[in-house]
């Protein structure tokens, strides 16, 4: 469940500090540290998946919550309405980093058309 060399799951345990925003019985969301928009965050299953190249019929159910909280979030910080963005970057050439699965939320100011968040 828990990888011990991931930094996401290091910053699900407490073992890693970081500014949390929302936790639920099965993620954690926290601002991004290098944030590209006045609202950028990391939402996160506590369950360590590397990518979303990783998902399959047995355990897609789990981006649910993902995409709940970041409804939540996105009502909570003034974007709803407004517009925001939400992205997963997969592997290499998605321009992944870390590689724990992660929804990014992104909003507060006009992210114009390009898909890159
Ligand atoms: P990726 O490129 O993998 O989709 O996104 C990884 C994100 O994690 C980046 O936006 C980066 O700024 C963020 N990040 C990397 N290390 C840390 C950290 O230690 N704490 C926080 N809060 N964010 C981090
Ligand atoms: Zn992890």
């Amino acid at each position: 469940m828990m990888n011990k060399s991931c930094l996401f799951c290091k910053i699900v345990e407490g073992t890693v500090p970081s500014d949390k925003v929302y936790e639920t019985k099965e993620v954690f969301a926290f601002r991004d540290i290098h944030p590209k928009a006045p609202v950028h965050i990391l939402i996160v299953p506590k369950i360590h998946l590397t990518s979303l190249a990783e998902i399959h019929e047995k355990n897609v159910t789990i981006l649910n919550p993902l995409f709940l909280a970041a409804v939540h979030l996105a009502k909570e910080n003034g974007i709803l309405d407004r517009g925001f963005r939400t992205v997963f970057n997969c592997n290499p050439e998605g321009g992944q980093m870390v590689y724990h699965l992660h929804l990014h939320l992104l909003g507060g100011r006009p992210l114009g058309g390009a898909m890159g968040a």
